[in-house]
């Protein structure tokens, strides 16, 4: 039997327990290559954002820390990911490469390329799931199509086995030969002058472990309440899993496994369980909205969206960007987003649809904002909710559906923490109109210190007229399809 190495190329999947591509390689007994290569090239348009790259920093040190723990190295290479690893063969000697899948449509295609050009060399290339509780290939309706219908693909994905998580290696035997690694501090993903990042430091834990915290916290402290907590904005009630679900610090199996186990030692958390699950539902049915159409990310899934007349309003995107368009929920919202890395996901669907909507401005333009500065900026899932919200996606919230964010942040932040928090130069004002400012009487703008037009923007657009527009420009490419 041969000894050569196996290379475990880790990607998405930066942990040890669970992962089904470190436990096959663990289990031939062979010396183990643990490697990370860092591509800027293959993705193209969608090379990592500003916060991402910060995430993958800290997640690196961390796995880089547990691989050491357990014996191993964490080999990190950067450049084209093809010729890295063909490099990397050559120079230790592996007749195999392990890899869990990612589901982006340009890794799909370079997977593809290197499997048959490692194959042809002899060298042996095996593939796992360790993102999904289903591959998307998996839950297909009666006729054997993908499912466009969230509903029934959910309920179909709950009918398949589901698996157990895997433990991680004790051991991680490596190979003799030293190999070269990149420092982590050459690759620059730290942001420097200014160092925006310096409060996500104290804001999140990136790593196995604090994911795995994340989730004992979530199980022990939120996951009763959830269904009712979770549209509220001022409430930490949600479980902060999804930058820690999209690079693979946890998988859904492992979530899955301990709500389940949590609802069945306590069946009162049933209902908030289920509520949970159909969450990481949306999030597998994400995926398999981009496997089956790989154009998600860039194009309307309904063409007739192609018509939309989008405005070409660098103010008023800007305005939203840096949260100054007079609407103090989308304000909060957005410089929550700045401060954090993340956004609850009420306010995402608020902002999205005051952009695309209110100021009618392509949900490309919002797509690449949240790009570049989500910690849990994934493709499949921003690409599907984006077009969910603009009401040109599968299975999609109607075009007419406008949120009014006055009217949501009367009803899921009532008593105005969320904008409080965020809105530091509103939170004087009474709960009676902190959601709309310029309702109130001078006199409470003058004693809460507030001066509109001055101290905190008058809004960029009018809530009526601006639904007035988007829902006229939505008749007119209705009509034409
Ligand atoms: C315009 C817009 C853009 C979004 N972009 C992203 C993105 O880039 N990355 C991302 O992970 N989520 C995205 N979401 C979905 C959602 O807002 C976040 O997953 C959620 O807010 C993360 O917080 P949480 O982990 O506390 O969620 P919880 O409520 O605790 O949910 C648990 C998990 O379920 C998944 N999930 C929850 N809601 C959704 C959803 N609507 N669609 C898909 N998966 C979901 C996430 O993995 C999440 O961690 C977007 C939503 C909108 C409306």
């Amino acid at each position: 039997m041969s000894d050569a190495p196996v290379i475990v190329w880790l990607r998405q999947d930066l942990r040890l327990a669970d992962n089904p591509a470190l436990h096959a390689a663990a289990q031939t007994g062979r010396p183990l290559v643990l490697a990370y290569i860092l591509d800027d090239v293959t993705p193209g348009r969608w090379r990592l954002g500003g916060a991402s790259r910060w995430w993958l920093h800290r997640s690196l040190e961390a796995l880089a820390s547990a691989i050491a723990k357990r014996g191993g190295v964490l080999v990190l290479r950067r450049g084209d990911a093809h010729s890295e690893l063909r490099t990397l063969i050559g120079e230790c000697g592996a007749s195999a490469v392990f890899w869990n899948r990612c589901y982006e449509p340009y890794i799909i295609e370079r997977d593809k390329r290197l499997v048959e050009d490692l194959e042809r060399s002899g060298v042996e290339t095996r593939r796992f799931n360790g993102a999904l509780l289903n591959e998307p290939w998996e839950a297909k309706t009666k006729l054997g199509e993908p499912f466009k219908v969230f509903t029934p693909y959910w309920r179909a994905a709950q009918q398949r086995p589901a698996r157990t998580p895997l433990p991680a290696p004790k051991r991680l035997k490596g190979c003799d030969t030293p190999l070269r690694s990149d420092p982590l501090g050459e690759w620059n993903l730290l942001p420097r002058r200014p160092n925006w990042a310096a409060p996500f430091e104290t804001e999140w834990k990136p790593g196995e472990a604090g994911a795995l915290e994340a989730l004992q916290r979530f199980v022990s402290e939120r996951l009763q309440g959830y269904a009712e907590g979770r549209d509220r904005m001022g409430l930490a009630a949600t479980s902060r899993l999804s930058p820690h679900l999209h690079w693979g610090e946890i998988s859904p199996v492992q979530v899955r496994a301990a709500i389940e186990s949590a609802a069945h030692a306590k069946p009162a958390l049933q209902r908030c369980a289920d509520k949970f699950l159909s969450e990481i539902g949306w999030r597998e049915f994400s995926y398999n909205l981009l496997y089956h159409c790989p154009t998600l990310p860039e194009r309307n899934w309904r063409s007739q969206f192609d018509a939309m007349p989008w405005a070409d309003d660098e103010p008023a995107l800007e305005a939203w960007q840096r949260g100054r368009t007079g609407y103090p929920l989308v304000d909060a919202a957005m410089r929550e987003l700045w401060n954090t890395g993340t956004m609850h996901n009420r306010a995402r669907m608020v902002v999205a649809s005051f952009l695309v909507k209110h100021l009618m401005i392509d949900w490309r333009r919002g797509e690449d904002w949240f790009w570049d500065t989500l910690v849990d900026a994934d493709l499949a899932n921003n690409a599907a909710s984006w077009q969910w919200v603009a009401g040109s996606g599968a299975d999609a919230s109607p075009y007419f559906r406008i949120f009014n964010p006055v009217a949501q942040g009367e009803r899921y932040d009532p008593d105005g923490v969320y904008v409080r928090r965020w809105v530091p130069e509103l939170a004087r004002l009474p709960n009676s109109v902190i959601h709309q400012p310029w309702q109130a009487e001078r006199q409470i703008l003058t004693a809460a210190g507030v001066e509109l037009g001055r101290t905190y923007p008058l809004p960029i657009v009018e809530h009526a007229a601006a639904r007035a527009r988007a829902l006229a420009a939505y008749a007119r490419i209705s009509s034409a399809a």
